[in-house]
């Protein structure tokens, strides 16, 4: 690695470090793009499903190009029991056609497409390379260390994931605790298009994503994930990380149980397994934000704990893209005012409002404390599930009108009127 200056060196190359040095390149700036993986995107693994609007913004018909695998049109939620499920279903036709809501991918070829087209831009693409720390000059970061090489630029931008060393190093955030975050596990199974389309009844290339809510993570907080790909599976489970430990489960074992409900069996069957991996997920929204912004570097994406998991929503991409973006725009000012402090570097902070980011983490701040509640993983997907099993049986017993129905399970599961509506109430204003 030479010598010069560059004005940003972006440590990670996922979709936050990406865009921020497709739209640097793109305005003629000296940009570094570094990436630990062997090629980008080799490390990184998400649920399965992308919503469009943001890089909509930036790259107008991405998927004309991009390697997207299937629009979404349907969207599922399935409360579910170790015998039982229940699930509510939307399909949206215009959902098929552009502007694409959102879209099915696998992380190995987007990351790798979107690191090329920063590249193309003018970016240089080092990867294979891993940052170790960062360079100080007069207590401003003034570049990064990888192994005995030293690399000088203007400003730094810490997109290297969930796990930040670089913010860490920096002062701007501390240590993870397992309670802000969820291990994600995965796997990737292999199935003709035509069974996928048959199976999941969608015509042509429509994609179905599907949440499950339940026995699938044992009764913990977090859920199962499904998302149907070209002639791939995605299907996985997201805990808490602080559950997990707690409940002494792996990962691994809990894909597995998933993998065997009746209602997941028949979906998957004769399919081969291509790729298991796992990853964590910020989950403690607003509350785990750090600083974003110090003398000479931006945090952005995982990196600033930009994710949202609602349980009917799992968003993260599209918040990585759009702060990768707010960086960019800050640096370009910083670079024509010649200055790269802290001060100049604070409208990071007021572009992140304006482009939806820091809005919807902030309308979203109480949906992590909320979703810490365990009679939604539970008790719940129980009173959902046996409610509408009665209401689909007939036996020969005396019949019971549907509010004697929901008097009797509440009774079963143990739940309060009260409490319901209280969760009720709490979910509809923070969810
Ligand atoms: C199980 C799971 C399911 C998810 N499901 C979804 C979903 O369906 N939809 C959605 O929108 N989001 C989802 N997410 C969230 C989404 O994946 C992230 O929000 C998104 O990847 C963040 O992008 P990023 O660029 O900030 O970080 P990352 O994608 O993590 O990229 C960071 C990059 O930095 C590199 N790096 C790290 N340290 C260094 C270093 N020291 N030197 C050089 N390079 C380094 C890494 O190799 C990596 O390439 C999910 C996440 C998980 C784990």
């Amino acid at each position: 690695m030479g010598e010069d200056k560059f004005t940003a060196i972006i440590i990670g190359a996922g979709p936050a470090g990406s865009t921020a040095a497709y739209l640097l390149a793109r305005e003629g700036l000296d940009v570094l793009l570094i990436e630990k993986g062997a090629s980008p995107g080799s490390k990184n693994m998400f649920g399965g499903r992308m919503y469009s609007h943001a890089l909509q913004q930036i790259m107008p018909d991405f998927w004309e190009e991009a390697p997207v695998e299937r629009p979404v049109v349907r969207e599922v939620i399935t409360f579910i029991t170790e015998d039982r499920s229940l699930s509510i279903t939307c399909q949206d036709e215009s959902w098929s056609r552009p502007p694409y809501h959102s879209f099915t991918l696998l992380r190995a070829e987007f990351d790798a497409w979107l690191a090329a087209k920063a590249e193309e831009a003018g970016a240089v693409l080092a990867y294979g390379i891993r940052v170790d720390g960062l360079l100080m000059e007069k207590g401003r970061v003034a570049g990064v260390r990888a192994g005995t090489d030293e690399m000088l630029a203007d400003v730094v931008i810490a997109a290297d994931g969930v796990n930040s060393i670089i913010a860490q190093q920096a002062g701007l955030r501390k240590e993870l605790e397992p309670c802000q975050v969820a291990t994600g596990a995965k796997e990737v199974i292999a199935l003709p298009p035509e069974t996928i389309s048959q199976r999941f009844q969608v015509s042509g290339n429509g994609g179905v994503a599907q949440l499950f809510v339940g026995s699938c993570t044992k009764g913990m907080p977090g859920g199962g994930f499904l998302y149907t790909n070209k002639n791939t599976i995605s299907l996985g489970v997201v805990v808490n990380a602080a559950a997990l430990q707690q409940n002494q489960y792996r990962p691994v074992d809990l894909v597995e149980d998933f993998k065997a409900h009746p209602h997941i069996a028949p979906l998957i069957e004769g399919g081969e397994v291509v790729e298991y991996s796992a990853h964590l997920v910020p989950e403690a929204g607003l509350h785990m934000m750090p600083q974003l912004y110090g003398d000479g570097i931006l945090v952005v994406g995982d990196a600033a704990g930009f994710v949202l998991n609602l349980g009917y929503q799992v968003r993260g991409m599209d918040l990585a893209i759009a702060s990768g973006a707010a960086a960019a725009r800050t640096i370009k000012e910083a670079k024509s005012k010649g200055d790269f402090s802290r001060q100049s570097l604070s409208c990071y902070q007021e572009y992140l409002k304006e482009s939806f980011v820091l809005r919807d983490m902030e309308a979203y701040k109480n949906a992590p404390a909320f979703l810490e509640n365990k009679r939604l993983f539970s008790a719940y997907p129980q009173l959902a599930t046996s409610l509408a099993s009665k209401m689909f049986t007939v036996d020969g017993n005396q019949p019971v009108h549907l509010l004697g129905k929901i008097i009797d399970q509440l009774k079963t599961n143990q739940v309060g009127w009260f409490q319901l509506a209280c969760d009720a109430w709490k979910g509809g204003r923070v969810l």
